[in-house]
């Protein structure tokens, strides 16, 4: 008996699967699912999050609908996804956040701009918003480095404590046992390459049925987000163990690495955007679509707020930037645990189980 009327749909689904298998060379979910003769709920989840919504079974598949079986891979696993993102939500009153995520976001990402502009304002001097700061420590005379500090070190440590809470849950109920070396750099490789994107070297479908792009915009997504942390990460090393207050000049690795990574947190999420706008709908699951759209919007935001902010950096537009940028980037931060952006661990956490079955497949029993 399964929990949810989407874990039936996916075990009527994997059950014809596992009798054709004619996708098998498609994508890790079909040599996953072979491993196994009844599916779980658990084993459900797995396959959901491990599959990367390409589309090419749905293309290969004879038993789409109008046929009877009603097969439909692609959108029962994009369901089931969604529905894991909650389920194994921390905490767990917080997993309705997933249902109304978009919405969420853009109250969030509004209430924290208004707030930093009203803090600023009321907190400190009143005219420094709109008057041109130059030099070290400029950004500081709208907000004390202590400030920002305290206010998002707490909410990327709450972040960091969900989503690690979360999948540790994930990780115990698709029966991941401890990791070797190779297992860890098998998945990465797959994760980094997006492997399984390819759907078995056809590319992503879309509504035009030609392969996309998809996976160069997300790359140029993945990528940029990474530069950008290195460059916060590092601008947290140089004010801290060297003294160096930000604004840097713009030879500094702190803004070369903004620079980079906010062109590609530009280009990827428009990218993936237009992407979705041209996806065929009935592979999709559409109560994400707020999140998803909520998530790239909030990524787009965050790249565009910041690379203005280092053009204008000198002019009396400074501050107001200032205070979008940093409203947007903690309101990504809030979501983090509870948006799209939660996708990424889960499927690198199935990716990881999949590489320990390729190794002892024996181990893998039919209720694991
Ligand atoms: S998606 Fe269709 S063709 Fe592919 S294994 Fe399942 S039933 Fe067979
Ligand atoms: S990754 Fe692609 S081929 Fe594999 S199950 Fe998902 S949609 Fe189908």
């Amino acid at each position: 008996m399964h929990v949810t009327n989407t874990l039936a749909e996916a075990n009527r689904q994997m059950t014809i699967c596992n009798a054709c298998r004619y996708c098998e060379s498609l994508c890790a979910v079909f040599p996953a699912m072979e491993q196994r003769r009844v599916f779980t709920d658990d084993n459900l989840d797995y396959l959901a999050n491990l599959c990367h919504s390409c589309g090419a079974c749905y293309d290969a598949c004879q038993y789409i609908p109008p046929h009877e079986f009603g097969v439909n891979v692609p959108k029962v696993l994009a369901e089931l996804r969604l529905e894991s993102y909650a389920r194994y939500a921390w905490p767990r009153g917080l997993a309705p956040l997933f249902r109304r995520n978009g919405l969420l976001v853009v109250l969030a990402a509004a209430t924290a701009v208004a707030l930093f502009v009203g803090g600023f304002v009321t907190l400190g001097d009143a005219n420094v918003l709109f008057v041109a700061q130059t030099g070290p420590g400029a950004f500081y005379r709208l907000m004390p480095h202590e400030a920002m500090v305290l206010l998002f070190g707490s909410v990327f440590a709450f972040a960091t404590l969900a989503l690690t809470m979360s999948v540790r849950t994930f990780w115990h109920a698709i029966g991941g046992s401890p990791l070797t070396l190779s297992e860890v750099l098998d998945a990465g490789r797959a994760a980094a390459t997006l492997q399984y994107l390819n759907g078995g070297g056809g590319g992503c479908r879309n509504e035009e049925e030609r392969p996309d792009d998809r996976r160069v915009f997300h790359h140029c997504t993945f990528y940029g987000f990474l530069l950008c942390f290195a460059s916060t990460s590092l601008a947290t090393v140089l004010h801290n163990g060297l003294g160096w207050q930000a604004p840097y000049s713009w030879y500094n690795p702190v803004v070369l690495l903004g620079i980079v990574g906010g062109l590609g947190l530009l280009i990827g999420p428009v990218g993936l955007l237009r992407a979705k706008g041209k996806r065929d709908p009935s592979l999709t699951d559409t109560r994400a679509r707020g999140m998803e759209l909520g998530f790239l919007v909030m990524l787009l935001l965050t790249s565009a707020t910041g690379l203005l902010l280092l053009v204008l950096r000198a002019t009396p537009m400074m501050g107001v930037l200032l205070a979008l940028h940093l409203g947007v980037v903690f309101a990504l931060f809030l979501s983090f645990p509870y948006g799209k952006f939660v996708h990424g661990f889960y499927r690198y956490a199935a990716l990881v189980r999949f590489a320990q079955e390729k190794r002892t497949p024996a181990n893998v029993s039919d209720n694991t």
